[in-house]
């Protein structure tokens, strides 16, 4: 599905999804639950990208439906991989997940990495722009390109509704609460979760930040 011009939410990964940006670069923001790699690259294929053309992958978190084709995708397509900086230790497997994500751990290998690059305070890819909103995780950030905001699991959507990921779901409650609150200062048209549907700038996204402000 392409959400503005350029950006594109993969239609065959369900769960958590996957966006390829095509600008100067060709970028992916994260990278689905593990077994999806075949179906991210034939998808990013026909809309133009070769595996081999694909340059950045960006994560958003730890989380493994997230990170979940990492490892095969960085060897498949030759991509620099970054991740917050927070999360990394987590992704290669030296810290543990905590509560029920140490059971989800438990059954996935961290993945294996040539090389995981930690984003800078205020990285920017050319347009792209990342931006800390941790509490979800400790290094949680969402990502910023023209119009758009990738919010990760900042909140999700379901159907026309906006909803807080459960308390159980993210490491430190008060604070991913606070993290809502960064949106406030950004320009954007749309918003696009990690779980759940895009959703346009309006008066229910305005009233869901107003809560945490
Ligand atoms: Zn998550």
């Amino acid at each position: 599905m392409e959400i503005t011009k350029n950006v594109f939410q993969l239609d065959s990964v369900k769960g958590s999804h996957v966006f390829l940006i095509k600008a100067d670069e060709n970028i992916l923001i994260d990278t689905g639950m593990p077994g999806a790699s075949k179906q991210i690259l034939a998808e990013i294929n026909d809309l133009g990208v070769a595996a081999k053309d694909l340059q950045k992958i960006l994560l958003t978190h730890h989380d493994i439906d997230h990170i979940g084709n990492v490892g095969i995708l960085e060897v498949q397509t030759g991509a620099e991989v970054w991740a917050p900086e927070a999360d990394i230790p987590y992704i290669l497997g030296h810290k543990n997940r905590e509560g029920i994500k140490w059971l989800i751990q438990k059954f996935n290998r961290a993945p294996k990495l040539a090389k995981l690059n930690s984003y800078a305070d205020k990285q920017k890819f050319g347009e792209i722009q990342i931006i800390p909103a941790p509490g979800h995780t400790p290094g949680h950030s969402i990502v910023s390109y023209r119009n758009v905001i990738f919010v990760g699991d900042l909140f999700k959507t379901s159907g026309s509704e906006i909803a807080k990921l459960p308390r159980v779901m993210n490491r430190d409650q008060q604070q991913a609460q606070k993290a809502v609150a960064v949106l406030k200062d950004l320009k954007y048209d749309w918003l696009c979760p990690s779980h759940g549907n895009p959703i346009q700038n309006g008066a229910k996204i305005q009233q869901f930040i107003s809560q945490y402000s």
